[in-house]
């Protein structure tokens, strides 16, 4: 895959293209059992929602619903499925209780209420309760099908985990003896999985850099006029993301592109 080379500065990537991850997908499931479905089901969820590898793992039957329909408060048309997804929030700023009740800053030095020393101060441990997310898409969405045909064969009940483990355990470096394998649906596999699946199928992937590219493909998506159709906030709510700082570090900037495009326009400014 050319255009998806690995690497930590995304100004350095080529412009990528949703088209690609469709192509991993489908050379994920030319393995014809029922752990190539479910691998090309997990990269296409990762694909079409940019969420991390072990929101996606833990993922049960019951978060999946197809419209019309309704998902948490979200309603979903005809034509629609959606997704419970619990999202691990970013920890907030370690802090310390002062001996006075007063909760601090971890680096205060100094109580802000009464002025005594912090030192021996009890740390807070910090909270990392998951937040439930819901979001939808079309299933029109050309990786849309990875995840159907995979959920043909997943079991009514909704306790069920989507991306199940093999109840052979594959030791690193062996080939699973994948004949005679069989889904342990009440064990899900581990975030470690959807980067050994990508591996095996092109070392140059990762599941992270499929939040890239679609970060990428969304802020550069156009409508037939030209302009540009998702606005910095709408992507920053697409990916729960708290603040632009950390959009910023997702996108490759436009570089020569974009500049053109500016200086193609600018003089508009000055028509009457
Ligand atoms: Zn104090």
């Amino acid at each position: 895959m050319a255009t998806l080379k690995a690497g930590n500065d995304p100004n350095k990537w080529p412009q990528p293209d949703l088209a690609e991850v469709v192509n991993l997908c489908s050379m994920i499931a030319e393995k014809k059992d029922w752990m190539g479905k479910r691998d090309a089901a997990m990269i296409a969820i990762i694909g079409m929602f940019g969420k991390r590898a072990g929101e996606v793992t833990r993922l049960q039957r019951k978060d999946i619903v197809i419209g019309p329909n309704k998902i948490g408060k979200l309603p979903l048309a005809q034509g629609e499925f959606g997704i419970h997804f619990q999202i691990q929030k970013a920890q907030s700023p370690a802090k310390k209780r002062c001996k006075c009740g007063k909760v601090n800053s971890a680096k205060n030095v100094f109580c802000s209420e009464c002025g005594k020393s912090m030192k021996n101060a009890l740390l807070i441990p910090k909270k990392r309760a998951p937040v439930d997310k819901y979001k939808l898409t079309a299933l029109s969405h050309p990786l849309a099908r990875f995840l159907f045909e995979w959920l043909k064969e997943i079991p009514r009940s909704s306790e069920s985990y989507i991306f199940p483990r093999s109840n052979i355990d594959v030791k690193q470096g062996e080939f699973p003896d994948r004949t005679s394998s069989r889904p342990v649906w009440n064990t899900p596999l581990s975030r470690r999985a959807p980067w050994r699946v990508l591996q095996t199928v092109d070392k140059s992937v990762w599941p992270h850099l499929l939040r890239h590219i679609l970060a990428n493909e969304l802020t550069n998506r156009k409508d037939k006029e030209g302009n540009y159709v998702y606005d910095e906030k709408s992507i920053i709510d697409f990916f729960d993301w708290s603040n632009r700082n950390t959009y910023l570090g997702y996108i490759a900037l436009g570089g020569e592109k974009r500049a053109a495009e500016v200086g193609r326009n600018v003089g508009d400014l000055f028509k009457g």
